[in-house]
């Protein structure tokens, strides 16, 4: 079996690349997101990704580094361009591993979400896989969406509800709470 390594932003979205990968590839996971603010978050995921990885029996390596300061000389926050930075730096620092490692194949649980800009991360993918000399499987995993929450539910998996970065947590939250505590406790 040709050996692959497959980058995993979290556990919930690792599932149903597992599932598809398992039978065609030895796989080995590679948790690699310093895009995770804040730092509690980031353990959380990280946590949720190793259950994953026991109860699949993968293989894995973690990368825990945490880039707040990084993300934060990258100024540009506008989300188009803050994303393209974010799977660029998660996508060559993984393609990267992978080629010195050994591995034939790498790609990538980002294919898995609905809410990530999957052409570019598949581009982004392809690019450093010629960078580096190693080949980006490319699938579309967002086939498996459904099934993927099912089992990581039946698991007890955290589930986050934002993308990540401290700007993605609020644009989740600050209109959210905002409103409900202006009308809980500050009714006009
Ligand atoms: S919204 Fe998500 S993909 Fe975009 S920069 Fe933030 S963490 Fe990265």
């Amino acid at each position: 079996m040709e050996n692959i390594l497959l980058h995993q932003c979290c556990g919930p979205c690792s599932i149903y690349p597992i599932a598809i990968l398992k039978d065609k590839f030895e796989i080995t996971g590679y948790f690699y997101n310093p895009n995770i603010h804040p730092v509690l978050e980031l353990y959380t995921r990280l946590e949720n990704t190793i259950k994953v990885n026991n109860f699949y029996n993968v293989k894995s390596v973690y990368n825990d580094e945490y880039g707040l300061k990084d993300f934060f000389q990258f100024r540009d926050v506008e989300k188009e361009k803050r994303c393209s930075y974010c799977y660029a730096i998660r996508l060559k620092n993984t393609a990267k591993f992978a080629s010195e490692n050994g591995f034939k194949y790498y790609t990538s649980s980002l294919l898995y979400s609905k809410y990530q800009n999957h052409t570019q991360i598949r581009e982004l993918g392809e690019n450093f896989g010629k960078e580096f000399n190693v080949e980006f499987y490319y699938y579309d995993f967002r086939e498996g969406w459904k099934d993927g929450i099912r089992i990581s539910k039946e698991m007890n998996i955290y589930r986050q509800q934002y993308c990540g970065c401290i700007y993605s947590e609020e644009e989740r939250y600050m209109t959210q709470l905002s409103k409900k505590i202006r009308s809980t406790y500050l009714p006009l």
